[in-house]
Order: structure tokens, then C-alpha cells, then sequence
């Protein structure tokens, strides 16, 4: 299979902005040009395969076939080993239509109690599948694990999805209490790129001050805007947002509390642009109203 040369254009094939913002991330400094595939209006193929293999597969070979370049895809998820590997391939769709990961959390805290899971900290792991495909249809598949144990209540606001949950071996905290950036140290996505990194890029050299968005990128507060779901998650966006004012302030349209407030009063009348759950549209509703560059 070929490799991937600095300057090519790569298609990230995934409509979730959160992913498609971290894998921008994880490719800029290789000088690659990342775009995605909603940004190319691709369709989003159905996950009907039974592994995550499978799907990250499905989705890489219809964004390659669609757009006529290479694409990525990612399929991730949390295996919990006394629920015989759920929630598995089905991770975010127990989180519901509202997308809401606080009910899919409560839901595997409810299964493993089922099964007296609770006895002994029950063993879990996330895991990360990528799927480089090219135009032709060749393919080539990546895997990043990381090991831990649940714990039940969550604990943290940072993160995403099934982080305030899950503690890594040899760590204390859950991935929702520790810094993002301890946790992309080890976490199951950073091992799948590790290994696409070392397979597929490793005669690009990596311009490392090259990053597709500083921490005052609009897209960044965008991404987690899109991700979040829970009253913490929604209080650190605020935290984030107020430390932006204060470093990037001449960045926003609405930098005066009254400017802010009328703005934020116009956008909470008209219809959400976002769905999901409210804290969501919550962080929609301020990121607007600050008018942010
Ligand atoms: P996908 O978009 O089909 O890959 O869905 C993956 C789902 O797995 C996400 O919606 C999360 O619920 C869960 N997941 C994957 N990676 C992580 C992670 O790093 N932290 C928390 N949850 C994750």
C-alpha cells in the first residue's frame, strides 16, 4: 500500500465534529490536508457491520469511493469485560437520540449491577480502530486499546462520553478528571495514531509547532460545544470560555457583558440550531453569542 505523502488531501470520514477537529490535531504537524467528509457533503453510511473493525472500514471505503481521495475513518467504543464486551460497537447509540452519555453511563452502571459486577472494580477497556482507505478500494486497519476499571459514581467534567467513568491502569483519576492532555497521553486513539503514524507517515518529517487549532480556535470550542452533554461538562466549557475572553478577547464580536447578554438573549429566542441534550445547546447558545473569530 502507498504512502502518505506531505500535501495530500485527506478525507476525515466522520460527521462528528469532536473526532474530526482531534484527528486534524493528530495530522497537521504532517503537513496533510484534512478535510471532512460533511464538509464534502458526503453521505454518512449506515454502522450495520458487527465489529469495529467493520465499521471503521464501511465508513473509510464510502468516503474514499465518494470523494475519489484517501480517507480515514475511526470506530471507537468502550468494552466492559463482565458485560461480555458491551457496550461495544453500540457505545454511542446507548446514549439514545439526545445523545446523552450521563443516561448511557447510568446504563452500564445499571447492567454491571445486574450481574453483581460491583464486587471487585470491573475491568473495562476503550478501544480505537482506524481505517486508512484509498479511492481503489485497498484498506488498512489500526488498533489503539487502553486497559483500566469502572467506577460508578462518575467523577470529572472533562472529556467526553464515557470518560468520567473509566479510570486507566495506573491512574487515580477517570479520564473525566484528568487534564485532556494526560489523557491523550494514553488513551486508546493516541495508540491507534501512534501506530498509522509509524506505518504510513514515517518519511514525512513532523513540523511539530504545526497544530490545526490553538486552545483560542474557534473550531476547538466548537468541537466541544458538539460533544458535550452533562452539567460538568457544560461548566468547564464556561471555565474554557471565560479564560479565552481573557487571552483572546479581541477575538470576539460581543466582548462586553451588555453586547454578550443581548446576543445571547437573541440567540436563546429563536430555535435551537443544535440538537441534543439542553447543556449542549446551552454551549451553542453562549459560543454564538460571543461572536466569537
Ligand atoms: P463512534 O463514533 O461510533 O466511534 O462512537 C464511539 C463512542 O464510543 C463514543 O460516542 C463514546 O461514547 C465512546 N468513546 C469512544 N472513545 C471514547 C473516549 O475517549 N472517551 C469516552 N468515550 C469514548
Amino acid at each position: 500500500m502507498a504512502k502518505l505523502a506531505a500535501g495530500t488531501r485527506l478525507v476525515v470520514a466522520s460527521h462528528n465534529p469532536g473526532k474530526v477537529w482531534e484527528i486534524r490535531q493528530l495530522l497537521a504537524p504532517y503537513g496533510l490536508d484534512a478535510i471532512s467528509a460533511g464538509d464534502l457533503d458526503l453521505a454518512e453510511p449506515e454502522e450495520t457491520a458487527t465489529t469495529f473493525v467493520g465499521n471503521a472500514q464501511l465508513k473509510a471505503v464510502a468516503a474514499a469511493e465518494g470523494s475519489g481521495l484517501p480517507a480515514l475513518a475511526d470506530d471507537s467504543g468502550l468494552e466492559v469485560k463482565c458485560l461480555d464486551g458491551a457496550p461495544g460497537i453500540y457505545s454511542a447509540r446507548w446514549a439514545g437520540p439526545g445523545k446523552d452519555f450521563g443516561v448511557a453511563m447510568k446504563k452500564v452502571a445499571d447492567e454491571i449491577t445486574a450481574r453483581n459486577g460491583w464486587e471487585t472494580p470491573p475491568r473495562a477497556n476503550f478501544i480505537s480502530v482506524l481505517c486508512l482507505a484509498w479511492p481503489s478500494g485497498e484498506t488498512r486497519v489500526f488498533e489503539g486499546r487502553v486497559f483500566g476499571h469502572l467506577v460508578w459514581p462518575p467523577r470529572g467534567g472533562n472529556g467526553f462520553g464515557y470518560d468520567p467513568m473509566f479510570v486507566a491502569d495506573g491512574a487515580s483519576d477517570t479520564f473525566g478528571e484528568m487534564e485532556p492532555a494526560a489523557k491523550y497521553a494514553i488513551s486508546h486513539r493516541t495508540r491507534a495514531f501512534a501506530q498509522f503514524k509509524s506505518e504510513m507517515l514515517d518519511q514525512i518529517a513532523p513540523n511539530e509547532s504545526a497544530s490545526g487549532a490553538s486552545e483560542g480556535d474557534r473550531d476547538a470550542f466548537f468541537a466541544a460545544a458538539a460533544s458535550l452533554s452533562t452539567r460538568p461538562e457544560l461548566a468547564a466549557f464556561v471555565a474554557r470560555l471565560r479564560g479565552d475572553l481573557a487571552d483572546h478577547g479581541r477575538d470576539w464580536g460581543n466582548a462586553t457583558l451588555e453586547d454578550f447578554l443581548e446576543s445571547l438573549s437573541r440567540e436563546l429566542s429563536v430555535d435551537a440550531k443544535s440538537d441534543g441534550p439542553a447543556w449542549r445547546q446551552v454551549a451553542h447558545a453562549l459560543l454564538a453569542a460571543s461572536a466569537k473569530r
